[in-house]
């Protein structure tokens, strides 16, 4: 790995991971020339409900996706903290990990409308530029007023229009990219395979494998 390329940074619950994921982020990556992207599993999400799937059961799914897509790798520090997970100290970690190099966060355009609902999101920008990729709304859209207005003035503030600008500066910088929206969630995932349906389009071919094999997401019990 080159250490003087940018590197991308992917949080989720992964619950499971999906193509919905995975194509958007690979297309976004391609656009801004970015050639590593960790994934970062959360221990606990700091935004929602306790996953479904065990730390352990999410991560091995994640660790057969990097086996096949070579532009992804894990990064555990979060599920190693077993504790609530705030992208903020993560950030803070990879700063220290890595003080020259620049650090592309992606996220969907739906955490971009709650961004401002996160720890400490002041000070994100400082850590980090975020490269956003379309996505339709899957639930209702949970954005106030205020959120709206800080989104605005975050995008006057810091939106770029040219990725190259990610290569040039370590942080500070919001690219939204234009990717083809891939309407999929991992609540509707888990919700077909709870009516013993495998939505195999929507998900890589060993996640599907992975979940078969190890019969999750048949209840809503956590496994
Ligand atoms: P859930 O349905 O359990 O809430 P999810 O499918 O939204 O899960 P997460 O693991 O919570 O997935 O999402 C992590 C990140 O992935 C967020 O930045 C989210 O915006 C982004 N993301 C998830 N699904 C998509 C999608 N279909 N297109 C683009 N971005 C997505």
């Amino acid at each position: 790995m080159d250490k003087t390329r940018p590197l991308g940074l992917f949080g989720g619950t992964f619950d499971p991971i999906h193509l919905g994921h995975i194509i958007p982020i690979s297309a976004a990556a391609d656009i801004c020339d970015i050639d590593h992207v960790a994934l970062i599993p959360n221990f606990l999400p700091s935004h929602k409900q306790a996953a479904n799937s065990s730390p352990e059961h999410r991560l091995a799914m994640l660790e057969r996706v990097c086996a096949d897509y070579p532009l992804f790798h894990t990064e555990t520090w979060e599920l190693k903290q077993q504790a609530l997970s705030y992208s903020f100290y993560t950030l803070e970690m990879l700063r220290k990990r890595h003080p020259q190099r620049s650090l592309c966060f992606f996220i969907g355009s739906d955490s971009l409308h709650t961004l401002p609902s996160w720890h400490r999101w002041q000070e994100l920008l400082g850590l980090c530029h975020f490269v956003v990729c379309q996505r339709e709304p899957t639930k209702p859209d949970k954005q106030s007023e205020q959120q709206k207005q800080h989104v605005t003035a975050l995008l006057a503030q810091h939106q770029i229009t040219e990725p190259q600008a990610l290569h040039k500066k370590l942080a500070g910088c919001i690219y939204l990219a234009n990717t083809v929206p891939f309407n999929v969630s991992s609540t509707w995932i888990r919700a077909e395979l709870a009516q013993g349906r495998v939505p195999d389009n929507m998900l890589p071919k060993a996640v599907s494998a992975y979940i078969l094999e190890h019969k999750l997401y048949q209840s809503n019990a956590i496994i």
